[in-house]
C-alpha cells in the first residue's frame, strides 16, 4: 500500500522543478491554428515525450496529417490494477491581442498579487499546460517515492484541440485497442471557486435542426394579397412560440422520454452553491430565471433539457419598409439533451410537431445540423465518489459534483469509440482568463492540483 504522506511530501518538495517544467512548456508557442507555429507544436510534443520518459512512461509522439499526439504508457503496481487513460492537450490559442497583455504571454512567472494571491502568468497556463502537469508532476511524485504508479496510467496528449482537433477521430479510431482504458480522466474543466473542488458528472447532448416554412410561389404584395396568402412567417412564428407552454415546460410529444430527477440529495448540493442563482443571471444583466418553473439556474442548465430558437430569417428586414408577404421563412432550433434522450427520436418528435401545424397548401423542409446525446456518469458511480473523497480531503471545501451546460466533444468521442466513461477534474478558474489576454493559472492550482492527483490515483486504486 502506498504511503500518500510520502507520495504527498514528493510533490512539495518536487514544486520548484514541477513549476520550471511548467515555464519550460509555456515558453514554446505551440499555436496549432498558426502554421507558422507548426515546428513549435512539435517540440511542445517531444517535450512532453521526454517529460513523460523520464518517469518510467513508454512514450512516443505520433504523427496524424496535422500536429502530432503524445501517447505514453505506464504498468501500475499490480497488473489487475484500474487502467485509466488521462487526455489533455498542448497546443494553445493564439495570443493577439499582444498588446493587451501585461507581461509576454510565453515568459511566464510567479507573480504575486496585491490580495496575496499568487498567480502564474502566461498562454496555455491553464489551458490546459499547466492542467495537464498537474497529472504528470503526480505520477513523478508518486514514481520517485514509491517507485511505481497505484494505476495503470496512459495518456494522450493532442496538439489540435484548439484547432478543432481535426486528428483525433481517426486516430482514436485506428488506436482504439490501445488506448481503451476503464474509464479516462478528463482535465480541461474547472473548479467551482477557489476552495471548492468539482467533478463534472454530466455534459448536455445537442440536436441542432434548421426549418424552412414555404407558402406562396412567389414574394407577394400584402396589399393585393394580404388576408387572403399564408403568411409563412406567422405560420413559423406560431410553431416556435408553441414549443413551450406558460410554465416553461418544453410542448413537443415525447420531448422528455429519457429524461430523469435530479437525485434530491445532488440538488440540495447545488442548492448551497445558490449564492449565484443571483450572481448567474446579475451578470449577464437579468433577473428573473426563464425556463421550466421552480427549478434553480443551475439545474435548469446542467439537469434540464431546453428547447432554443437560435436564429428567425424572414420578409423584409433592410431600411425603410417594403410591404411585402415573404414566399418562405426560416429558423434555426437546437435542443440540448440530458439524461438518456435520444437525438434521432427528438428531431423526429420535433418534425412531427412541426408537420402538424403546417398548413394543406403550404410545405416544410427540414435541414439537420448535428446530433449527440448527453453523457452522464452514474451520481453512485464508485469512481466519481473515490474521486469525489479524494477532492475532499485535499481542498478547504468539499468536492460538488456539477453538469455542464455545453459538451466537450471528447468526452462523447471516448464514450462512442472507445466505449469509455470519463472522469472531468481540473482545477482552472473562473478568472484564469483562457484564450484571452493575461491567461493566468493560479500557483494554488497547480500545487493542490498535483497533490489531488496523487489521491485520486491512490484512491481509484482501492
Ligand atoms: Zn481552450
Amino acid at each position: 500500500m502506498a504511503d500518500i504522506a510520502k507520495v504527498l511530501q514528493r510533490a512539495d518538495d518536487n514544486l520548484n522543478s514541477s513549476l520550471e517544467k511548467l515555464f519550460e512548456l509555456v515558453r514554446i508557442k505551440s499555436i496549432s491554428t498558426d502554421p507558422a507555429f507548426k515546428a513549435e507544436c512539435r517540440r511542445a510534443g517531444e517535450y512532453l515525450v521526454k517529460a513523460l520518459t523520464d518517469i518510467g512512461f513508454d512514450a512516443s509522439l505520433r504523427d496524424t496529417p496535422g500536429h502530432p499526439m503524445v501517447v505514453a504508457h505506464h504498468e501500475g503496481a499490480s497488473a489487475d490494477a484500474p487502467h485509466v487513460l488521462f487526455y489533455g492537450h498542448y497546443d494553445v490559442q493564439p495570443v493577439d491581442p499582444l498588446e493587451l497583455w501585461e507581461k509576454d504571454p510565453f515568459d511566464p512567472a510567479v507573480i504575486k498579487e496585491e490580495s496575496g494571491r499568487e498567480i502564474i502568468n502566461g498562454r496555455g497556463t491553464s489551458d490546459d499546460k499547466g492542467q495537464l502537469l498537474t497529472f504528470v508532476e503526480a505520477c513523478r511524485a508518486y514514481k520517485e517515492a514509491n517507485g511505481s504508479l497505484p494505476v495503470r496510467v496512459s495518456i494522450l496528449f493532442e496538439g489540435e484541440e484548439e484547432s478543432g482537433s481535426p486528428s483525433l477521430k481517426p486516430f482514436l479510431e485506428a488506436n482504439a485497442e490501445e488506448l481503451k482504458a476503464d474509464f479516462a480522466l478528463v482535465c480541461d474543466t474547472g473548479m467551482w471557486d477557489e476552495n471548492t473542488p468539482a467533478i463534472s458528472s454530466s455534459l448536455r447532448g445537442l440536436v441542432g435542426e434548421e426549418i424552412v416554412v414555404k407558402a406562396a410561389s412567389r414574394d407577394l404584395h400584402s396589399g393585393h394579397y394580404g388576408g387572403a396568402a399564408a403568411n409563412p412567417i406567422h405560420i413559423l412564428a406560431d410553431i416556435l412560440a408553441s414549443m413551450h407552454d406558460k410554465t416553461g415546460t418544453v410542448t413537443i410529444p415525447g420531448f422528455y422520454d429519457g429524461v430523469e430527477e435530479t437525485p434530491h440529495n445532488i440538488k440540495e448540493s447545488w442548492d448551497k452553491l445558490q449564492s449565484t442563482n443571483d450572481t448567474f443571471l446579475s451578470d449577464i444583466g437579468l433577473s428573473i430565471p426563464a425556463g421550466e418553473k421552480g427549478r434553480s439556474v443551475l439545474e435548469l442548465t446542467w439537469a434540464r433539457p431546453t428547447a432554443e430558437v437560435n436564429g428567425i430569417k424572414g420578409g423584409y428586414t433592410g431600411e425603410g419598409f417594403k410591404t411585402v408577404i415573404a414566399a418562405q421563412a426560416s429558423a434555426k432550433v437546437s435542443f440540448r439533451l440530458v439524461g438518456k434522450q435520444d437525438p434521432a427520436k427528438i428531431r423526429e418528435n420535433f418534425r412531427a410537431f412541426v408537420k402538424s401545424r403546417i398548413p394543406e397548401d403550404c410545405s416544410v423542409e427540414f435541414h439537420p445540423h448535428g446530433g449527440s446525446p448527453a453523457i452522464q456518469l452514474p451520481y453512485d458511480s464508485d469512481v466519481l465518489t473515490k474521486a469525489k473523497t479524494a477532492l475532499s480531503d485535499e481542498w478547504p471545501k468539499p468536492a460538488v459534483t456539477i453538469g455542464m451546460g455545453g459538451s466537450i466533444p471528447i468526452v462523447g468521442d471516448f464514450q462512442k469509440m472507445l466505449g469509455m466513461d470519463s472522469l472531468l477534474v481540473g482545477y482552472a478558474l473562473e478568472d484564469d482568463r483562457i484564450h484571452s489576454p493575461n491567461e493566468k493559472y493560479n500557483l494554488k492550482s497547480y500545487h493542490k492540483g498535483i497533490r489531488s492527483w496523487i489521491r485520486i490515483m491512490a484512491a481509484l486504486a482501492k
